[in-house]
C-alpha cells in the first residue's frame, strides 16, 4: 500500500467515525426530545438507551439503568401493589407476539410511591426477527383522578336524583290512577306519557349507577346457587307486554341446568339488556330465540334476533360507552348506549364473557357465558 492512498484511507475513515457520531448524537438528541418516559432495549431485553423523561419519572440515575434487564430495571405492579411477573409483562408480550403492546400499569420508583402509567412498547423487528424493543410510558396520575372525579360525580348526581325522581312518580301514578278525581282521556294519555318518560329515567340513572359502581371498582356481588333458566324465563315474563305488542315470535330452548353460584342480581340485570336490546331493535313480526347451553366448565346464554342486525364498521365499537350503531339511529327506537357497556363491565365482574356476531337487516346473536365455578380473585396485570 502507497503512502498516498494510506493518507486518504486514514481521512476517510476520519470522517466516516466523525458522521457517525455526529448521528449517533442526532439520534440521542431525537431520544431525548420525546416528551414521554423512552426505553429502548436489545434483543435481550437489556437496556441500552433511557432518556432523560423516564429516569425522572422513576427517579433513577442513567448508570442504575444501563445494561439492566428491562423487567428487573423497571418494576411494574397491578393496582393491587402485586409485582407483575415478566411473563406478564408488556415488553415480554411485544416480543412473543411481534406487536406493539399498550398496557396500565404501576412503576417503582427508587423513592416514595410508585406510579400509574400507560405503556406501549413495539418490538424493533430486522427481518422479521425481534432485535430489541422501545417503550414508551407516561405518567397518568392526573388522568386517573380526573377519571376518578368523573366517577363519584356521576354516582352522586345519580344517586341524588333518585330520590325526587321516586316522589315525581308516585305522584304522577295517584293522579293517572284517579286519587285525585277523574282525568279525561286526553289527561290520562298525559300522565302516562309521564309515567313511561319516568321509567326510562329511572332505567338510566340506575345504569349510570352501576357503571359508576363498576368503575369505581365498588360494585358489590353476592353468589347465590343461581339457575339461569329460570332468570331467563323471568325476564321474559317481564317483557311479555311488549313482545306482543310487537308481535314477536319468542322461541326458548331453556332445559334446566345444574345451578351455578354466581350474582342473581347481576346475571339478571346482563339477561335484562340483552333480551331488550333484541326487542328494541326487531321489528314487528320478527323473531327471538332463547337458549342456554352447557360445557363442562360454563353454562352459555344465547340471545338471538331477526332484527336490523349490527354493521361491519360499527362492530368493534359497541361495547364503547355511548356508542349507538348508526343504522338504529334513524329508527324510533331510543337508547343511551349504556347498556352493552355496562352488560360488559358486569359479565366481567362476573368473570364471564359477552360476545356477538350479526349481519346487517338479517339479525344479531348475543352470548353470555358465566363459569361454573366462581372465579376467585385473579392478579389483574392492568390499573
Ligand atoms: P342502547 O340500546 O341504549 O342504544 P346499548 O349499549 O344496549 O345501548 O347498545 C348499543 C348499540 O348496540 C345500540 O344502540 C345498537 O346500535 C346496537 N345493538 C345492541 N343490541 C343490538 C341488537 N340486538 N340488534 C341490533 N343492534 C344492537
Amino acid at each position: 500500500m502507497d503512502q498516498t492512498t494510506s493518507t486518504i484511507s486514514t481521512q476517510d475513515f476520519r470522517r466516516t467515525i466523525a458522521e457517525l457520531s455526529q448521528r449517533q448524537a442526532q439520534a440521542d438528541a431525537l431520544f431525548d426530545s420525546i416528551g414521554q418516559g423512552a426505553i429502548a432495549t436489545d434483543k435481550d431485553g437489556k437496556i441500552n438507551r433511557i432518556n432523560q423523561t423516564a429516569l425522572d419519572l422513576l427517579g433513577r440515575k442513567r448508570d442504575e439503568m444501563m445494561g439492566k434487564w428491562f423487567p428487573e430495571a423497571v418494576v411494574a405492579e397491578n393496582a393491587q401493589g402485586k409485582t407483575i411477573p415478566p411473563m406478564d409483562r408488556s415488553i415480554t408480550k411485544a416480543f412473543l407476539t411481534g406487536h406493539a403492546i399498550t398496557q396500565r400499569s404501576f412503576y417503582q420508583r427508587k423513592v416514595g410511591a410508585s406510579i400509574p402509567v400507560t405503556v406501549t412498547v413495539s418490538p424493533v423487528m430486522l427481518d422479521g426477527q425481534p432485535v430489541g424493543a422501545v417503550e414508551v410510558f407516561r405518567d397518568i396520575t392526573h388522568e386517573l383522578e380526573v377519571d376518578t372525579m368523573k366517577t363519584e360525580f356521576i354516582y352522586l348526581a345519580s344517586h341524588q336524583l333518585r330520590t325526587p325522581l321516586t316522589a315525581v312518580k308516585t305522584y304522577t301514578h295517584m293522579l293517572h290512577e284517579g286519587y285525585y278525581g277523574d282525568l279525561t282521556v286526553t289527561q290520562q294519555n298525559a300522565t302516562q306519557t309521564v309515567l313511561d318518560s319516568l321509567d326510562r329515567m329511572n332505567e338510566i340513572i340506575s345504569k349510570l349507577l352501576n357503571i359508576s359502581r363498576i368503575e369505581a371498582g365498588k360494585i358489590s356481588v353476592l353468589p347465590s346457587e343461581v339457575l339461569l333458566n329460570g332468570i331467563l324465563h323471568e325476564c321474559l315474563a317481564e317483557f311479555d307486554p311488549i313482545i306482543k305488542a310487537k308481535q314477536l315470535s319468542v322461541q326458548t330452548n331453556l332445559r334446566k341446568q345444574e345451578a351455578l353460584s354466581t350474582d342473581p342480581v347481576l346475571a339478571k340485570e346482563i339477561c335484562s339488556n340483552l333480551l331488550s336490546n333484541a326487542i328494541k331493535y326487531t321489528p314487528e313480526g320478527g323473531q327471538i330465540k332463547v337458549s342456554l347451553s352447557h360445557t363442562k366448565d360454563k353454562q352459555t346464554v344465547r340471545i338471538q334476533d331477526s332484527g336490523y342486525g349490527i354493521p361491519a364498521a360499527s362492530q368493534n365499537l359497541l361495547f364503547t360507552k355511548f356508542y349507538r350503531a348508526p343504522n338504529v339511529l334513524d329508527t324510533k327506537e331510543n337508547g343511551t348506549g349504556l347498556g352493552l357497556y355496562l352488560v360488559k363491565g358486569l359479565a366481567a365482574v362476573l368473570g364471564g364473557e359477552v360476545w356477538f356476531d350479526s349481519k346487517i337487516r338479517q339479525g344479531s346473536s348475543f352470548y353470555f357465558s358465566i363459569p361454573l365455578i366462581p372465579p376467585v380473585e385473579k392478579e389483574e396485570a392492568t390499573v
